[in-house]
This record gives C-alpha cells, sequence and structure tokens, in this order.
C-alpha cells in the first residue's frame, strides 16, 4: 500500500523549493521505509538547488534526516520495525576498495536512488507519474522516506530525534575533520575558518581533542560569539582586521599546528595554509564552486613541511562515528541543543532556506509530526 508524504523539492535549478505531496515506493528487499521525525537544514540542500553542487533534478532534499522505521524489505535482517536510525548521504556498501579499507566515506557505489541509473524505480513520485531524484541517496527531508539498508545507521532508541539528525551532516563533517581527518593532538594550537555548523562543529572537535588554543574567524560578531560558547578561545572578525594571516600569526605566536578550513572558498583555503606553523596541516572542508582553487607557495610547503589535506564527510565511519558522537553527546562532551536555532514545520521549508541563505541559522531543523 504506498504512502504518500509532504516532501521538499527542488525542480530546476535556482527554482523556488517548495513542498508537495508524493507517492513514497514500498521498501524493495534490501531497503527501508523511514518515518522521518526531524531533518536538519544543510546548505549543501541549498547548494543542490542553486546548482553549485549538481544533481540529477527533479529532487527530493534532505540527507540529515533521524527517523523510526516503519517497514523493512524482505531481505532486511539488520533492521526491523520501531529501530531509531538516521540517515548517511554515503553509501557505505562494505565492498569496494574503499571500504574493504576502513574508507566508507570515500565509497565508489553511485548514489543508488538517481532515476539516470538504468532501471532505477524512483523512491517519490507525483500524482502525475513524475519520478523524483533524491538529495545522496537520502531525500529526507520529507515526511516518510525509502532508504537503501546501506543508506541508513541505527542509533539508541532514547535519543532525542530534534538533536540526533544533525550528526548525520553537520556535526559528522566538523567534529570528525578534528578528530578523524587531522588527528588534532593534546595541546596543540587550533584555528578554524567559518563558524556555520559545520564550523562550530570543528570548533567542538579541537576541543573534544584538548586543544590548548582555538581561533574561530568569521565576518560575523554573532557567529564569533557562538563559537566562544562552543570551545572558541579566542576569535578573529576578518572584515575589522587589515591582514588575517598576519593577525593570526601574532595570535598563536608563530602559527597553528592544524587550520580548519569551513568556508568553501579557495581564497580561505590559501590562509588556511598560510597560518600553519613548521609541521602544520590545513583540512579543507568547505564545499567550494567546482572550479575554484587555491594558490599555495609551495617551497613553504616544502620548507615548512606543511600539508593541506581534505576532509569529506569528517572522514566518518557512519556506523561506528554516528553512536560514538551520539555518546559524546550524552555525557556532556558535546553540544547539539544549541546548535540549532531555530525549527521549522515541513511546509515551513521554504522559509528555512531563505533564512539559510541569510546566515539567520547555525542550525534549522525541520520537524515532522
Ligand atoms: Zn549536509
Ligand atoms: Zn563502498
Amino acid at each position: 500500500m504506498p504512502t504518500t508524504a509532504r516532501a521538499v523539492v527542488v525542480r530546476e535549478v535556482n527554482g523556488p523549493i517548495t513542498v508537495e505531496t508524493l507517492q513514497v515506493k514500498d521498501p524493495g528487499p534490501n531497503e527501508v521505509l523511514v518515518k522521518m521525525a526531524a531533518c536538519g537544514v544543510c546548505h549543501s540542500d541549498l547548494s543542490a538547488a542553486n546548482g553549485t553542487i549538481q544533481m540529477a533534478l527533479p529532487l527530493v532534499l534532505g540527507h540529515e534526516g533521524a527517523g523510526i522505521v516503519q517497514a523493512v524489505g524482505s531481505a532486511v535482517t539488520e533492521f526491523k520495525v520501531g529501530d531509531t536510525v538516521l540517515s548517511s548521504f554515503v553509501a557505505m556498501c562494505g565492498r569496494c576498495r574503499y571500504c574493504s579499507t576502513g574508507r566508507p566515506q570515500l565509497c565508489d557505489q553511485p548514489v543508488r536512488a538517481a532515476l539516470a541509473a538504468p532501471g532505477a524505480v524512483p523512491r517519490f513520485t507525483s500524482d502525475k507519474g513524475e519520478g523524483f531524484n533524491v538529495f545522496g541517496a537520502c531525500g529526507v527531508m520529507a515526511e516518510y522516506a525509502t532508504l537503501a539498508v546501506d543508506s541508513v545507521v541505527k542509533i539508541d532508541k532514547d535519543m532525542p530525534l530534534d538533536k540526533a539528525c544533525l550528526v548525520s551532516c553537520g556535526v559528522m563533517t566538523g567534529v570528525g575533520a578534528a578528530l578523524n581527518t587531522a588527528q588534532v593532538q593534546a595541546g596543540s594550537i587550533c584555528v578554524v575558518f567559518g563558524c556555520g555548523g559545520v564550523g562550530l562543529s570543528a570548533i567542538q572537535g579541537c576541543r573534544i581533542a584538548g586543544a590548548s588554543m582555538i581561533v574561530a574567524v568569521d565576518t560575523s560578531d554573532l557567529k564569533l560569539q557562538m563559537a566562544k560558547d562552543f570551545g572558541a578561545t579566542h576569535t578573529v572578525n576578518a572584515k575589522s582586521v587589515e591582514d588575517v594571516v598576519k593577525a593570526i600569526m601574532k595570535l598563536t605566536g608563530g602559527g597553528a599546528d592544524y587550520a580548519i578550513e569551513c568556508v568553501g572558498v579557495g581564497a580561505v583555503v590559501a590562509q588556511a595554509v598560510n597560518v600553519l606553523a613548521r609541521g602544520g596541516m590545513a583540512v579543507t572542508v568547505g564545499v567550494s564552486a567546482p572550479t575554484d582553487s587555491a594558490p599555495v607557495r609551495t617551497l613553504a610547503m616544502t620548507a615548512m613541511e606543511r600539508s593541506l589535506k581534505g576532509s569529506y564527510f569528517g572522514s566518518a565511519r557512519p556506523r561506528e562515528d554516528f553512536p560514538r558522537l551520539i555518546k559524546m553527546y550524552r555525557t556532556g562532551q558535546l553540544k547539539l541543543d544549541e546548535l540549532i536555532t531555530k525549527t521549522y514545520s515541513v511546509d515551513e521549508a521554504p522559509q528555512a532556506f531563505a533564512d539559510l541563505a541569510e546566515g539567520r541559522n547555525a542550525r534549522g531543523v525541520i520537524l515532522f509530526d
């Protein structure tokens, strides 16, 4: 029996983000049907809507979701009805060269639900029979979603889902950049560029790792104030100093051990490299435009043994890391409540995206009934 759901969709690049009632596909043998409880509004959803990230359209948005399993496919053994789950936008096939070497964030499985795939059955259809793609094999900004078992992670039942959903993209990406990708060492000096949801999470990761100094950089005094609440020891407003790199070099007494870029602009990646001390590592986390690049001085890379590393999804191993982050929340090490600036109903999603575009929210969260 088909299920219908209010779903947040985009039909054309730079077109409006709208909410439509769609039919949700019944779960296939290796799929589960999830009743969504909450979905974070991530900048990547906006990037898919405005074409910065190219995805096949029409598209159901959402990849930062938490919900309860409603039905399971005939071959599903690891999930049962009533399980509390998070979505994961990396496929985690478990078999490719990346998954089998402990790097599921780099899984080379194609995004499964893309309608371009031969024989693909759409997860959502309109009443006119038109099929929809889903963001990152998820499409969880909807009241119900059918997901492959490889895109679902089980978590503790009693975890509040409005907080839990944040773990499945923004928090994992930021905290993971510090703990998994950079492997920040206790006592080290860290700089984090950009203090949105991901940057604030990177600051938390540095704090959890025991950094002795965490410098937050942004152009918004409001976000810099939040950065202090999440663990920044110092702040630099990039608009009010003449030279950001010089200001940070002075503040850190000769440079940082780690610089994490959460803006998505090549010029800021170059700044992250240029604030490093000898032996320091810059980590690029932000999603930049496809043609953007970062000019780095290669002699300084060699002579100072600086390095520059990419971090995708916080180098996450979702089945291990999602429950770990939730434990950190439970024990008071990881702040999630404070990340949620505002909550919205599914029908208020267009406003949530407008607020995101205006930089009003650390994180907006859509709550389903
Ligand atoms: Zn995201
Ligand atoms: Zn894989």
